[in-house]
């Protein structure tokens, strides 16, 4: 006893050790550091106490061991992970993952001086958007356009200019809440409209629009009810009748369609998406949605108009507030250039790549993923599954898919040094390892079982899950 204490009181002071040279001269934030330094103390006093270790390393030792453990929490901010989920537009893992070509651009945008608001061959200051403008107005014959940070704010700009101070009429059925707080009735009044509810939640009619209208009526709204369905008995006003109606009245009709396809998604079996140039074409005044839902863009949100409505946005305060930076600017640019060619397009967006894999190409993947697991020693099947879309983009629709499982025996699980517990290892400890990696693998459990899908696995990442999965399903004669 006598001697543990001795040996506690050789622990040295917080204060002496962030004095030591190995911290001081670190680029590693002070209070990261301390907290490094107190943890390393502790684990230290406790090991003591418990036997473990019965010597203090010297002052050196202990803050090369501070300085280490906090530049490996330092790594802990923004970064890779792999998406097993089979959720493409997964809004907690950054939704659409840009192209090769887009991600580039917002490099390059990012990196040096750029032509953001500067005309080359005039030597003058130029359109901040006109190079995604031009475009947008090939893909969906729209006449303007107007790019912000996010579709929630392409809403808030277009109900403030359009409709500040009157009353928006939208169909209850649409009165949604839209995943982190975005909610059709709160932002109308954000807006400074008033909100003119019609119709049932499962049923509106034209003639409810017609008989909200009054005097201080100065839009009709479209919501797309994106995540979530009502089925069974059911009546909807499409955008064909409202914008008639709008038409016949001077009031302005705008419709959020939400995840804003730019092709036509039914040939990846997506049914009631509506896409941005049907919108217009329907008669529409307004249109928003998100660049990084099915567009598979960067974040932001795109207002495609009738010029009247574009320009009294661009003159609005608010649009100053919210417009997209250079970076996205960049990145939505070169996506939509590749639109120019659906085939290119297929191919080189990362959403439209992973919608297009037939299920043959899916099962063969899986077990190409598979053979190079079993190669490395590790215990892996495929599993047929269902992936989705995600980001509210087509409730209920599920894509047939295909997953890695991994299959852990007890044995495995030691031999990966994790908890090993009496009986089968859970799935939960299994997901729990693979989300611990340097680059954590995010899967789903279903049944029981940790899947992989392979439809949002990039190829590239193959051979790292190979690597991890042999490491963690492996038994140790293999390793
Ligand atoms: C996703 C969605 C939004 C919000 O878009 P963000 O780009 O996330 O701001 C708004 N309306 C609808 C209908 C949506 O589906």
């Amino acid at each position: 006893m006598q001697n543990i204490e001795n040996l506690l009181r050789k622990i040295p002071h917080v204060d002496r050790l962030m004095k030591n040279d190995i911290i001081t001269n670190i680029g590693i934030y002070r209070h990261e550091l301390t907290e490094a330094v107190r943890d390393v103390l502790a684990q230290l006093r406790e090991e003591l106490m418990s036997g473990q270790s019965e010597t203090v390393p010297d002052d050196d030792d202990l803050a090369q061991t501070a300085v280490d453990l906090a530049a490996s929490r330092a790594r802990k901010g923004i970064r890779k992970v792999i998406n097993g989920t089979g959720v493409i537009l997964h809004s907690n893992l950054g939704r659409a993952c840009l192209s090769e070509t887009a991600a580039k651009a917002a490099f390059e945008a990012a990196a040096a001086y750029c032509t953001l608001e500067y005309d080359v061959a005039k030597g003058e200051r130029g359109s901040r958007t006109a190079c995604v403008e031009k475009y947008l107005k090939d893909i969906t014959s729209c006449q303007s356009s107007i790019i912000v940070n996010n579709n929630a704010a392409a809403v808030l700009l277009i109900l403030s200019t359009v409709a500040g101070g009157g009353n928006v009429v939208v169909s209850r059925g649409e009165l949604v809440e839209i995943g982190g707080g975005f909610r059709v009735p709160d932002i109308i009044s954000q807006c400074g409209c008033t909100l003119r509810e019609v119709g049932t939640t499962n049923k509106t009619r034209i003639a409810d629009y017609e008989n909200a209208i009054d005097e201080d009526t100065k839009a009709l709204l479209k919501v797309h009810s994106s995540n979530f369905k009502i089925i069974g008995f059911t009546e909807s006003v499409g955008i064909k009748e409202l914008a008639a109606l709008g038409r016949s009245r001077g009031i302005p009709v705008i419709e959020d369609i939400g995840s804003g396809a730019l092709t036509d998604v039914r040939r990846y079996r997506i049914y009631g998406e509506p896409f941005a140039q049907e919108s217009l074409k329907d008669g529409a005044d307004v249109v928003s949605f998100s660049g990084d839902k099915l567009l598979g863009g960067p974040q932001c949100g795109i207002v495609l108009g009738d010029n009247k409505y574009t320009d009294m946005m661009k003159k609005n305060p608010l649009y100053r507030a919210l417009r997209a930076d250079k970076m996205t600017i960049a990145a939505l640019e070169a996506t939509l250039r590749v639109y120019a060619d659906p085939r290119a397009a297929e191919r080189e967006i990362p959403v439209l790549a992973m919608l297009s894999l037939t299920e043959d190409e899916l099962r063969s993947r899986a077990e190409r993923l598979c053979d190079e697991i079993r190669r490395r020693g590790g215990a892996v099947e495929v599993v047929s599954t269902k992936s989705v879309a995600g980001c509210g983009a087509v409730p209920g629709l599920e894509l047939c898919s295909y997953a890695i499982s991994p299959l852990r025996t007890e044995h495995a699980a030691s031999a990966a040094s994790t908890s090993s517990t009496e009986g089968t290892v859970s799935a939960e400890e299994t997901e729990r390892c693979l989300r611990d990696m340097s680059i954590p693998i995010i899967g789903r459990i279903e049944n029981d079982r940790l899947l992989l899908d392979v439809r949002t696995i990039f190829e590239k990442d193959y051979e790292y899950i190979a690597e991890m999965i042999a490491e963690v399903t492996g038994a140790p004669s293999n390793k």
